[in-house]
């Protein structure tokens, strides 16, 4: 730590410090620790950025005083936080006589020039560079009184020895070769532990200063490791190093241990803000290895950018680039024809435009490329002028334009062994309810860009971000109804807690709702007291207030889980369906409502490319609809469909096969639990018809309740007027006909059972004497039974048989549904 080792001799090494690293004293403390750690061991070059905010303030100046308005407010909050700096460094005992003499110098200039900006009402780009640079100037100078002040030998020198390779005064190349001597004798006059230079400009010739970009510091520190022929760089910033997506946005982003260059272009490139892709270029010509690292935390070893990085085995991370605008040409005049492409560039490359992504369609029917929106307009009026010709004459569509559009790409060397990466990248985009609007994959495989609205840059990052570095996946739940379904159904994820976890499945119940109460959770509801919290916490709500929980907890494909028999919410389903959720419904309202409906629910199914999944709506658990959709989809034929869909019914008629009566074989199913609490309900056979139009529907049938023909159990007319205590008694007159009825069946070696049957493109539900031998005969004591004649299945039919009503069978079928709405990512 003395300040009289002599430094000559140690290695070279380059720190760049960014503005991130630069925001308050805390920041120059830290970065000044980290500069510390490194003298012992290297010379070292320290490289800065401005203070943060300081340059787009300034330029905030500039572009106000252009437009006429008063600039110097932005220019006066750009001091105040630089001043800010001073005083607190002041009021800690330390003098800071370089930055403090330089701002006290430019203050009053740089007040000058943004006045004179707004009377001419234009900035000329050499005194746009100037002002713009001041912000390097003081941070580089307060590193300096920082560093002097903790007794370290460190002196400033101005970037004068990088030499523009050319004239652009706003983004300029350095000349390296030219460079190098002049650093190299730089280093030799400042003989001194630490040389601190600012970043993001250079000198020419006039001395005159010339900007090298946004972000440009970082370039200055990889110019300054080419030409001074250091071994290493360091770039330190706010995050630990390169991460696999912007941890702003993908909560569970993974640091990188290294990433090669062509990767690290790739993912800077399209948005990844860790280090400019110009500075890659001299790093990677001279192979200088770069750690990306955190100023507060330097014991984190970051993020290696080197040349040797080992291949990633498949995708190396994800970015996204907003402010992006989308620009075609369309028209029969592009087909076949030589040098369109050619000529678009050349025009963009006449106002510098430089395009970001460009893709050929292959009907060469248009063309499309991306520009930064900064650039849209400028870009538009050039093609305008060079397509003059053929727009007049209609050879060329209009150019049409979408702006606030966003690129979202793949990276990562190892794409290029292996196969099916696009496909997952895709089906990752649309999991997220996310329209692509261009696909460019560069030809060395390096990475795969699309083109999505802006505003859904982050849902697609994030879902593709799960779908390649996701280890687990991701079950959302918003239960809707926690009654005898709804409460099982949560009894069932408790056991199934660890189960699930093992398959790397994480399914969390983000809120559940009864018909007076909402809970929502931020996280999770803890299950082992949701009534509780219900009771505690639930607030009243509204459907809108369902709508936006997926927004609000920021989730990517939740589902709501239906277990009410509320018609509103079935009625809801599409817009829920548009609203990004998954839908599971034990609810049979949806499939049973308007054919109309019925169809906008499958369209909007795969409008938003999410699941609506009905199991129960069929015999609870038993696996039909999905049975039945598959025979389907593989070409087989329903030709008649019979079965006993009502637990109830199947009771009632396997007590009047023993000889009970009628009325006493009601009671009996009503005293075990097995009707409605209105037995009425069920001897209606409304319940049985729903189910079976649900089944029509299912094999292609457009079909309304009111087409399926229903023989109730009892005439309606005899119960209709009852009192609920007196039916069991108004029920007693049918017992004698019934009685008739089960003894002439039997003596045909019949039983009656309460069918649903599907035949001939005709429904029918009713009360049928079926063969005791037949696989009706023997459903009975709540049984239920499902009977496929088809094409494949004749003569022997296909019989699921099994419990199709009761809490738990139910819930387990909407639990297995549940899962099926998971699209799983495989392992990366
Ligand atoms: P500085 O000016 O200090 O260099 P920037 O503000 O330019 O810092 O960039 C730092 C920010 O870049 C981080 O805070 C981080 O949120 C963001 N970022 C975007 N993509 C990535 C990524 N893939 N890995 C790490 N950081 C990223
Ligand atoms: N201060 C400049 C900018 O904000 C340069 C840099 O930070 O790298 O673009
Ligand atoms: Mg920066």
């Amino acid at each position: 730590m003395s300040t009289t080792s002599k430094p000559l001799g140690k290695p070279l090494l380059v720190q760049k410090f960014g503005g991130t690293s630069l925001a308050d004293l805390k920041g120059f403390d830290a970065s000044a620790k980290v500069i510390a750690q490194y003298v012992d061991d290297y010379r070292v070059i320290v490289v800065l950025s401005a203070v943060k905010g300081v340059t787009d303030l300034l330029l905030a100046a500039i572009d106000t005083s252009v437009a006429g308005q008063d600039g110097g407010e932005h220019l006066e909050e750009a001091i105040r936080r630089e001043r800010a700096i001073v005083s607190d460094l002041a009021s800690g005992g330390f003098e800071t006589p370089q930055a403090t003499s330089y701002l006290d110098e430019q203050e009053a200039v740089l007040s000058r020039m943004v006045e004179g900006i707004r009377l001419l009402g234009q900035c000329p780009d050499e005194t746009r560079a100037r002002i713009l640079a001041t912000g390097e100037g003081f941070a580089s100078r307060l590193m300096v009184d920082v560093l002097q002040a903790r007794g370290y030998d460190a002196l400033w020198s101005d970037t004068d020895v990088l030499p523009p390779a050319n004239e652009d005064w706003l983004d300029s190349l350095v000349d390296v070769e030219a460079a190098a001597p002049l650093v190299k004798a730089r280093l030799g006059e400042r003989d001194s532990q630490v040389v601190v230079l600012p970043g993001f400009y250079g000198r020419n010739a006039d001395n005159k200063i010339q900007l090298m970009g946004r972000n440009g510091t970082d370039y200055t520190a990889a110019c300054m490791a080419a030409a001074s022929g250091a071994g290493l760089c360091q770039i330190w910033k706010d995050v630990d190093g390169f991460f696999t997506a912007d941890p702003r946005i993908v909560t569970n982003a993974r640091c990188l241990d290294e990433v090669s260059y062509e990767e690290a272009m790739e993912l800077t490139y399209y948005g990844a803000n860790v280090i400019s892709a110009k500075a890659l270029m001299p790093l990677a010509a001279k192979d200088i290895p770069c750690q990306v690292r955190n100023t507060y935390d330097p014991s984190k070893p970051g993020t290696l950018v080197h040349g040797k990085a080992t291949r990633a085995e498949t995708v190396r991370g994800i970015s996204h680039l907003h402010g992006v605008s989308t620009i075609t040409l369309q028209g029969g005049f592009l087909r076949g024809r030589v040098g369109t492409a050619q000529r678009v560039m050349g025009a963009l490359a006449k106002v510098s435009v430089s395009t970001l992504l460009i893709v050929h369609s292959s009907s060469e029917y248009s063309l499309s490329f991306c520009v930064r929106q900064a650039d849209e307009e400028k870009a538009v009026r050039a093609l305008r002028e060079e397509f003059h010709f053929e727009l007049l004459h209609g050879l060329l569509e209009d150019i049409n334009v979408l702006s606030d559009r966003a690129v979202v790409s793949l990276v990562g060397e190892g794409m290029k062994h292996a196969r099916g990466i696009a496909a997952r990248f895709l089906t990752a985009i649309s999991t997220a309810g996310v329209n692509v609007e261009v696909i460019a994959q560069g030809s060395t495989e390096f990475s795969i860009s699309v083109v999505v609205r802006g505003e859904d840059a982050r849902p697609a990052a994030r879902s593709c971000h799960t779908a390649f570095f996701g280890r687990s996946t991701h079950i959302d739940v918003i239960l809707l109804g926690c009654g005898n379904v709804g409460g099982e159904l949560l009894d069932q994820f408790q056991r199934q807690e660890e189960a699930l976890a093992a398959h790397h499945m994480d399914l969390r119940v983000r809120a559940i709702a009864s018909s007076g109460k909402l809970l929502v959770a931020d996280d999770m509801i803890d299950l082992s007291d949701w009534r509780g919290a219900m009771e505690r916490d639930g607030k009243p709500w509204t459907l809108d207030d369902l709508l936006a929980i997926r927004m609000r907890l920021g989730l990517l494909s939740p589902t709501i889980v239906d277990c009410t028999t509320d018609a509103g919410i079935a009625h809801a389903y599409v817009r829920f369906l548009d609203a990004g959720f998954n839908i599971v419904a034990a609810n049979k309202k949806a499939n049973t409502s308007g054919f109309d409906y019925y169809r906008a629910l499958r369209e909007a199914e795969k409008r938003n490319f999410r699941k609506f999944l009905y199991e129960t709506n069929v015999a609870a658990g038993l696996p039909f609809i999905d049975t039945l959709q598959s025979l389907i989809r593989s070409g087989d034929e329903l030709v008649t469909f019979e079965g006993i869909l009502s637990g109830s019914l199947s009771m009632i008629f396997g007590l009047l096969q023993d000889g009970i009566p009628l009325s006493q074989a009601v009671a009996k199913a009503m005293e075990l639990g097995y009707t409605e609490p209105d037995p009425r309900d069920d001897l209606s056979g409304m319940d049985v018809a729903r189910k079976l139009l649900i089944i029509a529907r299912e094999v292609g049938l457009r079909l309304e309740l009111d087409d399926i023909a229903v023989e109730p159990v009892v005439p309606i007319g005899a119960v209709e007027h009852v009192e609920r205590s007196e039916l069991i008694d108004a029920l007693a007159a049918q017992d004698a006909a019934f009685a008739e009825r089960c003894a002439a069946a039997a003596a045909e070696g019949k039983v009656l059972r309460y069918v649903a049957r599907l035949e001939d493109g005709q429904c029918r539900v009713s009360i049928e004497a079926v063969d005791r031998a037949g696989p009706l005969g023997a459903i009975r004591d709540g049984e239920n039974a499902l009977v496929i004649h088809s094409r494949y299945y004749q003569p022997i039919p296909m019989v699921l048989r099994g419990y199709g009503a009761g809490a738990s069978v139910t819930a387990a079928g909407v639990f297995g549904d549940l899962l099926k709405t998971v699209w799983r990512p495989l392992d990366n």
